[in-house]
């Protein structure tokens, strides 16, 4: 992971439990939850959830506009409104599951600031292993998702009708994203889902959950023991164990999140193709890959055009500046250590 503190996110004082080995991918975990609060934020603000539905006649608006408080889609779909019915609902969950995803991850996130890592990991559990599976179904089949929705819950959605499906339903998801090679489905198999896999996150959520885990002889508890309870709260192994994965689940699921924002309403193509490059070179950048250098020259190319505004001089892209470039647009001159506005999104 790359060593590098910026606090250029979040401040020095916060960062202070978290190992410093795992500093910088925290900020970066943060940065994907604020890009994701953001855009729900302002879709919010937009009502670009609302879908405007153009009644045939005023006896069907009528019949619509006194129903509307009670069950709205109902209605649409005895008026024949299915299509606009189906966007209505899809919209909805869209909204309010992601809602629900981000508290859950901003709480994880702050309870990892304090140490409370078997409380994060309790908290990372439903936006991880629930929310993401059917955010990437709504995603990557819709129609499949809206026929088990509408038509066969609650059982279509359980935990083991769901989880038969599950491959699948990441596979597609993913082909909808443009993570490509950046994130590989069957890493985030590997890192949720596969108990046998002790590097990743799924052994972790489930020791945190539950005292006692026997079924699984990968996941099983010592004899004489209860899972993490004797866990000393100032080990860093848990920590470091979860940022190797964290960053790049979150960075799969911020895009799967972006890619159902831009169907509810399509992004302005600027802000949609800045999300997905920062996003990704941030994960470049979290596990330090050979891609690195490679970022740094391509911003020092750029350096003579953005002179410090205090002293004139070109910024320097040190590691500490490259990952402050990405996280927050910004570089501080090494002269005079003024922080200085560096459009990072734009440049590549
Ligand atoms: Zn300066």
């Amino acid at each position: 992971m790359l060593r590098v503190n910026t606090h250029a996110l979040i401040p020095r004082q916060r960062l202070r439990w978290i190992p410093k080995p795992a500093r910088f991918a925290h900020e970066y975990c943060f940065f994907l939850h604020d890009h994701c609060v953001a855009l729900l934020k302002e879709y919010e603000e937009a009502e670009a959830n609302l879908v405007g539905i153009e009644f045939k006649n005023k006896k069907e608006a009528r019949a619509f506009s006194d129903a509307a408080k009670g069950d709205a889609i109902g209605v649409l779909r005895a008026l024949g409104y299915h299509e606009e019915a189906r966007r209505v609902a899809i919209n909805a969950i869209t909204m309010a599951m992601v809602s629900d995803c981000l508290h859950h991850v901003f709480e994880a996130l702050r309870c990892l600031e304090r140490r409370k890592f078997v409380v994060a990991l309790n908290l990372l559990r439903k936006p991880l292993l629930d929310s993401l599976v059917f955010l990437s179904w709504v995603l990557g089949d819709e129609d499949g998702f809206y026929e088990a929705f509408t038509k066969q819950s609650p059982q279509a959605l359980s935990g083991s009708n769901v989880g038969n499906r599950r491959p699948a339903i990441l596979r597609a998801a993913h082909a909808k994203t443009s993570l490509g090679a950046a994130v590989e489905v069957a890493e985030i198999e590997a890192i949720l889902f596969d108990a046998d896999n002790v590097e990743g996150l799924y052994w972790l959520m489930q020791r945190a959950v539950h005292l006692i885990t026997v079924q699984r002889v990968s996941v099983r508890t010592e004899a004489e023991n209860f899972n993490f309870i004797f866990k000393s709260y100032a080990d860093d192994d848990v920590y470091l164990g979860v940022y190797e994965t964290l960053p790049t689940v979150l960075l799969y699921l911020t895009h799967v999140i972006a890619e159902l924002f831009d169907r509810m309403r399509p992004m302005d193509e600027g802000s949609m193709t800045a999300l997905r490059t920062r996003s990704t070179a941030g994960l470049h950048l979290v596990y330090d890959t050979d891609q690195v250098p490679e970022f740094q020259r391509q911003l020092a190319s750029f350096a003579q055009h953005f002179p410090c505004g205090s002293c004139g001089a070109e910024p320097r892209f040190s590691r500490h500046n490259t990952a402050r470039a990405l996280l927050t647009e910004s570089f501080r001159c090494h002269r005079c250590r003024r922080v200085n506005h560096f459009p990072f999104a734009w440049l590549f």
